[in-house]
C-alpha cells in the first residue's frame, strides 16, 4: 500500500489494514493487522500505530522453529529527500522516533510495515526464556533430556556410595 502525500489533509489520516509479505529472512504465519495514523507536519510525515501479526522464528539456542505474537509500535517520522537535499529544514525532532524518507510525493506504507517488523525481531530469539539448548559435544536437545557429557563432575561421595553398592550385590 502506498498513500501520496499531498493527500494527507490538515486532519491527518487513519488508515487500517492488512498486509501479507514475503520475506526470506522472516516468514509471517499471518497477514499482519496494521493501524496508523498518518500526519503532515510541514514536509515531514509523522506515522504512529500499531501492527499485529504472528511470526515463525528460529530459536537461538535450541535451534527449533517456534511461533511468536508480534505486537509492534510505530513512531516512525519522514523526510523528503528533496527536503534533505534543499535547507535541511526539520520541524520534527524527537530521539523516540525512527527515522525514514520519501520521495516525490509517495510514502510506501507497506515497506514501512515490514521494516518495522523487521526491526522488531529479536536478534537472538529464544523459544522460551529457560530453553537449555543443545549440547556443544553431542548435539542432544537438553530441553528433552540432559546428556552424559554434561556430567563431567561426579560427586566423589558418590563414587564411594556406588562402590560399596555394587560390593553388596
Ligand atoms: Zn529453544
Ligand atoms: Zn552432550
Amino acid at each position: 500500500m502506498k498513500i501520496l502525500v499531498s493527500d494527507i489533509t490538515d486532519e491527518g489520516l487513519d488508515l487500517e489494514f492488512q498486509e501479507t509479505f514475503r520475506s526470506e529472512v522472516l516468514s509471517l504465519l499471518s497477514p499482519a493487522s496494521v493501524a496508523l495514523r498518518v500526519e503532515k507536519i510541514a514536509a515531514e510525515v509523522l506515522v504512529k500505530g500499531e501492527v499485529n501479526t504472528r511470526v515463525e522464528l528460529q530459536c537461538s539456542r535450541c535451534l527449533k522453529n517456534f511461533q511468536r505474537d508480534m505486537d509492534v509500535t510505530v513512531n516512525v517520522v519522514y523526510h523528503s529527500v528533496e527536503e534533505l537535499k534543499g535547507e535541511e529544514r526539520h520541524e520534527i525532532k524527537d530521539d523516540e522516533l525512527d527515522m525514514g524518507f520519501y520521495q516525490g510525493d509517495e510514502l510506501d506504507v507497506h515497506e514501512l510495515v515490514m521494516e518495522q517488523i523487521l526491526l522488531n525481531v529479536p536478534m537472538k530469539p529464544l523459544c522460551s526464556e529457560a530453553c537449555k539448548g543443545i549440547c556443544p559435544t553431542c548435539g542432544a536437545d537438553l530441553n528433552v533430556k540432559p546428556c552424559n557429557c554434561e556430567r563431567k563432575e561426579v560427586d566423589p561421595r558418590l563414587e564411594v556410595l556406588k562402590k560399596l553398592l555394587d560390593g553388596k550385590e
